[in-house]
């Protein structure tokens, strides 16, 4: 009661397609959520985000969860989870994406889950990580190691997804660091970050993990563009 009387005071809208949501509807819009355009990447693979890091660097699984289309719903998703503050879509996809991919082998021995760390510039403009929220519902649900301390971004670069092959190779391994050394215990690091475009920064940053003896990599994402 005090819901409905809530919601009809101060409507919430969809963060997908600004539908206003009805007073069983969370985050999203049940007709968003029907067509979040998932990629099915785990059931794959040769998926196409485990193809943008084929010969480049070694991974034991990759993959993302959305297709990221120019002004669709993931658009929208990732927009307001970005630069307005609505940490709760992070979790509400990590939740969703966790029991996609609680039974992909090649996940198995997972022993710490890694976001792709913003400097400390940016993160204190926008006051928190986007990625966080997914990387601490996937932690949670698959009981991993939730690790945000290991690797550092120790330049501030603007955004690197429009830049091409040769630039890509420019971009130095040394704008990330691990902050620590690590024991001989085997690691398998699953690195995660909000869209995958061009892979520079995620494969920047699983060459930086790489160097830590006895590590693996795999990768996931929230979103896949090809642009
Ligand atoms: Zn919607």
């Amino acid at each position: 009661m005090l819901k409905n009387l809530l919601n009809l005071m101060f409507p919430k809208t969809c963060k997908g397609c600004d539908a206003l949501l009805l007073y069983n509807e969370v985050i999203i819009c049940a007709e968003c959520r029907h067509k979040l355009p998932l990629t099915q990447h785990h059931l794959i693979k040769n998926n196409s985000t485990f193809k943008k890091f084929y010969g480049i660097i070694p991974t034991e699984f990759c993959s993302a969860m959305l297709y990221f289309h120019k002004d669709g719903i993931v658009q929208n998703l990732i927009h307001n989870l970005k630069y307005k503050n609505c940490q709760e879509i992070g979790t509400l996809l990590g939740d969703w994406y966790s029991h996609e991919i609680k039974h992909v082998e090649e996940l198995k021995d997972v022993t710490d889950i890694i976001p792709v760390p913003l400097h400390k510039k940016r993160f204190k403009e926008r006051g928190y990580n986007q990625i966080t929220t997914f990387c601490q519902s996937l932690a949670e649900n698959l009981q991993v190691k939730f690790n945000e301390e290991l690797l550092h971004r120790n330049s501030y670069s603007k955004t690197q997804t429009k830049k091409n092959k040769t630039e890509r190779n420019n971009i130095s391994n040394a704008i990330f660091e691990i902050s620590h050394c690590y024991t001989e215990e085997k690691k398998h690091f699953l690195l995660v970050d909000d869209v995958i475009t061009s892979g520079a920064t995620l494969e920047a940053c699983a060459k930086t993990l790489l160097k830590i003896p006895n590590s693996k990599i795999s990768i996931i994402t929230i979103a896949y563009s090809d642009s």
